[in-house]
């Protein structure tokens, strides 16, 4: 069963899902934590290329490519084995964020991040999708507060609010296209309510 969980900048995916992650080893099932764009040696090696805050220079067709690149060996290295031994692989980002950053946020046509990520993939694609929806003042008040204490913000992070703005769109968008697949969740609450509401959602699924 593989399950991703998506959103904007800063809406709570890594906060959940390791909260999950630890839950669902709880009830006994055998689950791995993986992200994107990394998740694999090589992956990581790639996110770091995408996200240094130098590399203004980067091509638009580029940045496709590598996290098409990182997903291609993650998808075969580390989720496609897991699922064979019939694991639960839950995955922080996977290809909605490439429609909704590169897709809706660069304005390259949808359809050649499909067929590319087509090709990355092999066609291995989440069975359910926790989309986290946070208003995108709030996910930046939070985020500001992360800058100040952790890390600085990355490549990606430093575009536009315009740019920004776009990305929150396409996640809509996405969420209403995928509607049979995405879980819309009401990120704008406190830590623990929107976990509950994920654990109660997960067991269903996973009992169903
Ligand atoms: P990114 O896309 O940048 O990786 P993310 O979606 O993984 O972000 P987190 O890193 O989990 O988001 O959370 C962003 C910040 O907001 C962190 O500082 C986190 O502690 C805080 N945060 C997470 N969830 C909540 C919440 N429900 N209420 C308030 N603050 C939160
Ligand atoms: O979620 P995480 O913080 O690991 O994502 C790293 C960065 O990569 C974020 O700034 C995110 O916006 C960006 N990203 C992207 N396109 C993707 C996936 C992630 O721009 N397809
Ligand atoms: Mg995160």
């Amino acid at each position: 069963c593989f399950i991703t969980f998506e959103g904007i900048d800063g809406s709570g995916k890594t906060t959940q899902i390791a909260r999950m992650h630890t839950f669902l080893q709880e009830q006994g099932y055998e689950v791995i934590l993986t992200r994107e764009p990394g998740g694999t040696r090589i992956s990581d090696r790639i996110r770091e290329l995408l996200l240094n805050p130098e590399h203004k220079e980067m091509e638009e067709a580029t940045e496709v490519l590598l996290y098409a690149a990182s997903r291609a060996q993650h998808v075969r290295e580390k989720v496609v084995p897991a699922l064979e031994k019939g694991k639960i692989v839950l995955c922080d980002r996977f290809l909605d964020a490439s429609l909704a950053y590169q897709g809706y946020g660069l304005g390259l046509p949808l359809s050649d991040i499909l067929a590319v990520n087509r090709f990355a993939t092999g066609g291995v694609a989440p069975d359910r999708t926790y989309f986290l929806e946070l208003p995108l003042e709030v996910s930046q008040a939070r985020l500001a507060t992360r800058f100040a204490s952790q890390e600085g913000p990355d490549r990606i992070e430093q575009k536009p609010s315009s740019y920004h703005e776009r990305v929150y769109e396409g996640f809509m968008t996405l969420r209403e296209q995928y509607s049979e697949r995405i879980v819309s969740v009401d990120a704008n609450r406190s830590i623990e309510e929107i976990q509950q509401g994920l654990q109660a959602d997960i067991l269903l699924y996973l009992q169903a």
